[in-house]
């Protein structure tokens, strides 16, 4: 099978893999969640056991968006050098660490490795030519490995040198997926053929607009979508409901009428909540009461789905066989306004419980799920956000794609 680690015999050889090591980082340059770190540790736990000479490298942030006063890129702060002690710590053995990603110092830390040993390269992203897909950045990153593994599941969607370009230089019996990268690709797949029905997709977040290619797709591969957070008043709206100053997209009314209505012609539901939590400013202090969806008084906000919608929501997960969840249902960053989010963690926690396969689509769903203490009672959370987004959006990612040609 094209992409398979195991079937590469990686004793002794040069192994260089692309991590997603993009961590928050605090003040003091401390790592402050280590999840991405855990999550590549079966594939490199797997090639020190192996006996391959393991070359990391991974980005850390943005550093061409904020250069330092003179033009050049922030060598201190995006430094990877700061979560080594981290990822020694969790690996369980030293790991040596070199302050480029390419170049003389580069060859000459890789020519001392010894099999079973780690070293980590400096951020991909201090080149240019990571983000712009520059070919020759991806030749001379490729000359440092005889094989090519690249778990970055996270960073799958984007052909930048190190994550799809650099995968043009190896054949298919010297390339593969890391573990995580295939454990991602094959839950993403229990939602994309044949998912257990009835399947049922619960979104949330800010807006419609980052969510149209995902629900016109789920339109086709789910059975009801069910919709919280911001977004819903632009569908609230559409069909003539008073939303107050609630956050609406005045450009994509007429788009999701459109939505309804295809829904409708295929007999799918679209589900909006019936009742909101409305307040009186965007704030934690603010005042708020439990209204109708359609008649949020005029100057309060919908910030969080109402009680009755809570019910309804988690009712309408109890039978599903397949649970796909992306997007918080309120500003859940405000404990006012968390308990939308927090209901619908339970109910999927519940729909998992009575048989059905969950998966929890990265970003602020992972971290309500994790935050409720739930996240050993769903199927499985995405490590991606926008990666496994474009995935169940139809699209193929140039990370998977390079892999697998
Ligand atoms: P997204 O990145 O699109 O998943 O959106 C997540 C953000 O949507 C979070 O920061 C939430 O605070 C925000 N959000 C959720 N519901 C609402 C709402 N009703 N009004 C304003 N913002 C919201």
């Amino acid at each position: 099978m094209k992409g398979d680690l195991r079937a590469i015999d990686v004793k002794d050889k040069k192994v260089l893999v692309r991590v997603d090591f993009n961590v928050p980082l605090s003040k003091d340059y401390k790592v402050t969640d280590d999840t991405r770190i855990r999550g590549a540790l079966p594939t490199l736990l797997y090639l020190v056991d192996q006996g391959a000479k393991v070359i990391v490298m991974s980005h850390l942030g943005r550093p061409l968006k904020k250069l330092l006063p003179d033009g050049t890129v922030d060598r201190d702060q995006f430094s990877l050098r700061h979560i080594v002690a981290d990822f020694s710590k969790l690996i369980g053995q030293p790991i040596a660490f070199v302050d480029d990603t390419i170049g003389d110092e580069v060859s000459k830390n890789i020519n001392t490795l010894q099999s079973g040993d780690i070293l980590l390269l400096e951020n991909t992203r201090f080149y240019p030519g990571e983000e712009k897909g520059d070919p020759q950045l991806a030749n001379q990153l490729a000359s440092l490995g005889e094989v090519y593994v690249n778990d970055a599941f996270g960073a799958a969607h984007r052909a930048h040198a190190s994550t799809t370009l650099v995968a043009d230089h190896f054949d298919e019996s010297h390339k593969a997926f890391g573990f995580l990268m295939q454990k991602e690709l094959d839950n993403a797949k229990k939602i994309q053929t044949n998912p257990a029905r009835p399947f049922i997709a619960i979104l949330g977040g800010a807006k419609v607009s980052d969510k149209i290619l995902l629900i016109e797709a789920l339109l086709e591969k789910a059975d009801k979508i069910i919709i919280g957070g911001g977004m819903a008043y632009t569908f609230l709206k559409a069909q003539g409901g008073n939303v107050g100053n609630s956050m609406v997209e005045e450009d994509k009314l007429s788009l999701a009428i459109e939505l309804m209505n295809k829904a409708t012609s295929i007999n799918k539901q679209i589900v909006l909540p019936t009742d909101s939590i409305a307040a009186d400013k965007f704030a934690p202090d603010a005042t708020y009461r439990n209204v109708s969806s359609d008649a949020i008084p005029d100057g309060w906000m919908g910030l969080d789905i109402g009680l009755e919608a809570r019910i309804d929501y988690t009712r309408q997960l109890e039978g599903a066989g397949t649970v796909l969840w992306n997007g918080p249902m309120g500003v859940f960053e405000m404990e006012a306004f968390a308990h939308g989010t927090k209901a619908v963690a339970q109910a999927v926690a519940q729909a998992t419980k009575n048989g059905a396969f969950s998966l929890i689509g990265g970003g602020d769903s992972a971290a309500a799920i994790e935050q409720s203490g739930l996240a050993d009672q769903v199927s499985f959370i995405s490590t991606g956000g926008g990666a496994m987004l474009e995935l169940l959006e139809g699209k193929t990612l140039p990370g998977v794609t390079a892999i697998l040609k």
